[in-house]
């Protein structure tokens, strides 16, 4: 067990349902002995797997967020199998600023795990997963898009972890989501991701892009609802009839990856960002997928963005303007099956 400071007003072993919050301590200037209430949802009936189910870590990502909302008004203990852990909205300032990093600390709480007990709200966040929930769980399910930053098509995606058993089980679950692609990533932003934390402590991690930019139209809110609902239904916790592609008229699940460094196109310069390529088309090696304008120099000609493979575009720059640094493409590539056995 851990020495958390944070405090559940649910008690995870208790059969039925409970809503209530986890709490974090943390002082503001109005609010000298105050805490951080993150809403949580708890339904236990039976033998089962346990389901932990994430969204809101960063918290300008609003899908995944409304999904888990709703199923957790919606759905009852009778529907249940075992126990499904609901945490709608992970990081709640950040939901409410609609930024990726906490108000509170200026943290990416999904670079903070494995956490400190007696850090700050992000860190004491991600030490409650990792000591509480995590061990508790046998899936882990962490809904994310692009945030405003990035837009992607829209995907479930994962890591290719080494254990060739959990590999197999996460590419089970990863389909499940039915998308139209699946994505291996790379972690080219530093260390400290939860699915990193998850997928060490052996879990079954499912995780999503599901679009991002500030436009989230009904389709993707769609996509994210019904693929998790038959995810779950995948991991046994909740009852309810399979559905694969095949069932949905649709055609098979495209692997993709992007594993090098040189699949994140990052901006070389500042300026105004134009896409040249529609996200999920094919491009070629070499071509522009975008180009960086220059707002005080209208003389200079544009900064071309090459693709330096042939793939497909997954990734573009949500805001027109962008930074030195900043992604503003993600190149993927057809992946060989026999990694995802
Ligand atoms: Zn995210």
């Amino acid at each position: 067990m851990s020495d958390t400071l944070m405090h559940a007003t649910v008690d995870f072993d208790q059969p039925g349902k409970q809503q209530g919050h986890l709490a974090v301590p943390y002082s503001h200037n109005l609010g000298g002995w105050a805490n951080l209430q993150i809403p949580v949802t708890v339904l236990v009936n039976g033998e089962g797997p346990t389901v932990l189910l994430l969204a809101g870590n960063h918290g300008d990502e609003y899908p995944g967020q409304i999904a888990i909302l709703k199923l957790g008004r919606e759905l009852e203990a009778s529907q249940i199998r075992g126990r499904l852990i609901m945490i709608p909205i992970l990081n709640p300032p950040a939901s409410r600023a609609g930024t990726r990093l906490s108000p509170l600390d200026g943290q990416n709480l999904n670079r903070s795990f494995p956490g400190k007990a007696e850090g700050s709200v992000s860190d004491k966040i991600a030490h409650y997963l990792t000591n509480v929930l995590f061990p508790m769980s046998e899936y882990v399910i962490d809904l994310h898009t692009g945030g405003r930053s990035t837009d992607f098509y829209p995907c479930a995606h994962m890591h290719l972890v080494p254990d060739r058993e959990q590999r197999r089980r996460m590419v089970a679950g990863t389909l499940a989501y039915n998308t139209d692609l699946a994505f291996l990533y790379a972690d080219i932003a530093g260390t400290g991701l939860l699915p990193v934390e998850a997928e060490n402590q052996g879990k079954v991690v499912i995780t999503t892009e599901m679009g991002g930019a500030e436009s989230l139209p009904a389709r993707l809110n769609r996509l994210s609802q019904e693929g998790l609902r038959n995810v779950l239904i995948h991991t046994g916790v909740l009852e309810g009839d399979f559905k694969t592609r095949e069932d949905l008229g649709l055609p098979p699940t495209r692997w993709v990856q992007s594993l090098d460094r040189d699949d994140y196109r990052f901006a070389p310069e500042s300026g105004i960002y134009e896409s040249l390529v529609d996200l999920g088309d094919e491009v070629e090696d070499g071509q522009a997928v975008g180009q960086i304008h220059f707002l005080e120099r209208p003389d200079r000609e544009p900064v071309p963005i090459v693709a330096l493979r042939a793939g497909i575009l997954l990734g573009d720059r949500g805001p027109s303007v962008c930074s030195q640094g900043d992604c503003v493409a993600v190149i993927a590539h057809d992946v060989d099956p026999s990694i995802l056995e």
